[in-house]
């Protein structure tokens, strides 16, 4: 039985009048080249597609355009936009009744079936529940009704979606394309079917289908020392552990092929090809390049074919070839080179986010700058001493980095950035006083292979978060004294150092956003609550250093945590043993947990591991879950059209 739903009213009349009075208006405007507007009573399955930042940080996400063409792309589905509202039209709307709305057509958000929030970094919870709230649903999920959409969590950070359990129906773990469309269609039968069993039985479906992880089919229970003692499914038929859902095959789904070309500024302004997913360095930091697991290529021909089609349908004029370390791709040096060979002499520039230290990727950078400016390159050794990398397993020697730097300098750079992260396990002031010693070694370099003393060496040092899902889900998070006390030192060394240290330039933030971070990503339900404060005190927009406090963090969380026996420090800089349930053992990232241990106990025993598409398997546990292997070339193919676009 398929009902017609009425469409809501354009929010777009009330609004118009509220855009004169506040900031980049035009952020609200919607009508961007590529937006989709649909017929409302024509579509069955309608999504409110959201990343929890402004339009300006969240515009340009690729995880949301891709959904969005997918979604669009059937006839049925209707999916639209919205973005975090910056307070000065927040306040205006409060003081109207405007609800929280899309960019597309200015339709209220409480209309659609489901409300997506992707999330990158847990530092967008308070904008979720302001979001909610702004739609005017109930911020709990318990007390939403049918009248409310459903609201699920995608991105990395739904990994461990514990801590807003309490604000989320669902979360969707893993490659979200076909998992929004087998979501699409329980919805759509659901409906059909009259809505049997009401939003409930919606979400026993998601559930049980395994298409989604929905925290109240599941009960957690605590040990007196706070630990958690078990988390059990509550309704026959969930599954006791929910799987990741992991997209085998890229080039049947290359997207997105038209993405929106922003109307206002947004961070960046480029068409993003996704090259592969996944990694297999085995970084021990990092969270994505474990969860993302097993690397899959996409081939070159359907690279080439992205890149012109976008370039067409938007009219943008840079490219990206993105993911977690492209140079990585087993055809990168042909991709780049007939890139660069087809765009010769046009206004279209080539980027390519990678960071590997060593001279294939100053190759890489040298064929990708052909139309271009030589300014900087990027390097992240990420660990400042020898025995830091063998720990986080970033296999870089300080050789390979100053012969790597050399031959970049030797090929007209004069700019090199690196990357670092501080407070990482086992870490001392020497690992970290260390940087000092090797920007400088950089600098002496430069000086000496170009003959000239006009060389720079930027440092930028992140403090080192543990995430879920990684060897390091395990450890000690450093507090944030201990960075700053570190970073302190590292300063004043620099300084100190007259014959390099004007050349060295030094980027990196206090420790204090890191605690809270590391709150948000290792935390379980009863974290819940601290969020609500926080929110409730006024915090949103926690990613921007203008909004975020940590004092309203910590005196929410020292009342919110108040009688629990566990507080801040508890989540963060506590070690964990093997034998503790973690908050987020119960969602299966495909990694086995005791190659994770055992990985854990390799770091700090300063074992490395290689990377497993070069070497043989490891064990991880990823393929065998998956029923797959590692996709890499060569296809021995190359871009299509090979012909030059030369401008007139
Ligand atoms: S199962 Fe083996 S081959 Fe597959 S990602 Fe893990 S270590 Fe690599």
């Amino acid at each position: 039985m398929t009902v017609v739903e009425l469409a809501p009213a354009s929010l777009f009349d009330r609004l118009e009048p509220l855009l004169a009075r506040v900031n980049k208006p035009i952020q609200y405007i919607g009508g961007e080249v590529n937006s989709v507007v649909k017929d409302w009573e024509r579509t069955e399955v309608r999504w409110a597609l959201m990343y929890p930042d402004a339009y300006e940080v969240g515009q340009p996400n690729q995880g949301i355009a891709i959904l969005y063409e997918i979604l669009n792309e059937r006839d049925w589905i209707c999916a639209e936009r919205t973005f975090s509202i910056w307070p000065d039209l927040e306040a205006l709307m409060r003081e109207e009744g405007i609800g929280q709305f899309t960019l597309d057509a200015h339709r209220p958000v409480r209309a659609f079936d489901v409300l997506g929030v992707s999330f990158s970094t847990e530092l967008g919870y308070t904008n979720l529940l302001n979001a909610i709230d702004l739609a005017g649903m109930p911020l709990h999920a318990a007390d939403r009704t049918a009248a409310d959409p459903i609201v699920l969590a995608g991105g990395h950070a739904a990994f461990n979606p514990e801590p807003i359990a309490d604000f989320i129906d669902g979360a969707i773990l893993g490659d979200g394309e076909v998992a929004s469309l087998q979501v699409s269609e329980l919805i759509r039968s659901w409906k059909r079917e009259g809505r049997p069993g009401g939003r409930d039985e919606l979400l026993v479906r998601l559930a049980t289908s395994g298409v989604a992880y929905v925290p109240r089919f599941y009960d957690v229970g605590y040990l007196p020392d706070g630990r958690i003692a078990e988390v059990v499914p509550n309704r026959p038929g969930v599954p006791s552990r929910v799987h990741k859902h992991t997209l085998m095959d890229l080039d049947d789904w290359p997207y997105p092929k038209a993405p929106l070309v922003p109307v206002a500024e947004t961070v960046h302004e480029r068409y993003s090809v996704e090259v592969f997913r996944g990694c297999t360095r085995g970084c021990r930091f990092c969270q994505a390049g474990m969860i993302t697991r097993p690397v899959r290529e996409r081939g070159i021909t359907t690279i080439g074919t992205m890149v012109e089609g976008g370039l067409r349908a938007t009219g943008l004029e840079e490219v990206g070839l993105l993911s977690l370390s492209s140079a990585d791709h087993s055809e990168i040096a042909e991709i780049t080179t007939q890139l660069a060979d087809r765009y010769e002499g046009t206004n279209v520039s080539l980027s390519l986010p990678s960071t590997r230290v060593d001279a294939f990727n100053i190759d890489l950078a040298n064929e990708l700058s052909r139309n271009g400016r030589r300014s900087g390159l990027t390097f992240a050794p990420e660990g400042g001493s020898e025995r830091m990398r063998r720990v986080i397993n970033k296999m870089v020697t300080e050789d390979d980095l100053i012969r790597t730097v050399a031959a970049a300098f030797a090929s007209g750079w004069r700019q090199v950035k690196l990357y670092f992260m501080c407070g990482l396990p086992t870490e001392t002031d020497e690992d970290v006083l260390a940087i000092a010693d090797l920007a400088a070694r950089v600098i002496e370099t430069g000086r000496e292979v170009s003959g000239t003393r006009d060389i720079r060496c930027t440092v930028s040092i992140g403090g080192f978060v543990p995430k879920p899902h990684t060897p390091f889900q395990w450890a000690a998070q450093a507090s944030a004294e201990t960075i700053d006390d570190r970073l302190g030192k590292l300063r004043d060394r620099i300084r100190a150092d007259r014959r390099h240290g004007r050349a060295i330039g030094m980027r990196y933030h206090d420790g204090k956003p890191g605690i809270v971070e590391g709150l948000l990503s290792r935390g379980d339900r009863r974290v819940g609550r601290v969020i609500e404060a926080v929110w409730r005190a006024g915090g949103i927009f926690d990613g921007w250093s203008e909004h975020f406090s940590y004092e309203r963090w910590a005196a929410c969380a020292a009342e919110a945590l108040a009688g629990t026996g566990v507080d801040v420090d508890w989540y963060t800089t506590r070690e964990r043993d093997g034998d503790e349930v973690l908050p987020w053992d119960h969602l299966d990232a495909g990694l086995d947990r005791d190659w994770l241990w055992e990985d854990w106990q390799d770091s700090v025993g300063e074992v490395e591991v290689d990377d497993c598409r070069w070497t043989p398997c490891y064990d991880c546990g990823v393929c065998p879950t998956m029923g797959t292997e590692t996709q890499i070339g060569p296809t021995g193919q190359s871009l299509l059209p090979i012909v030059a676009v030369r401008q007139g």
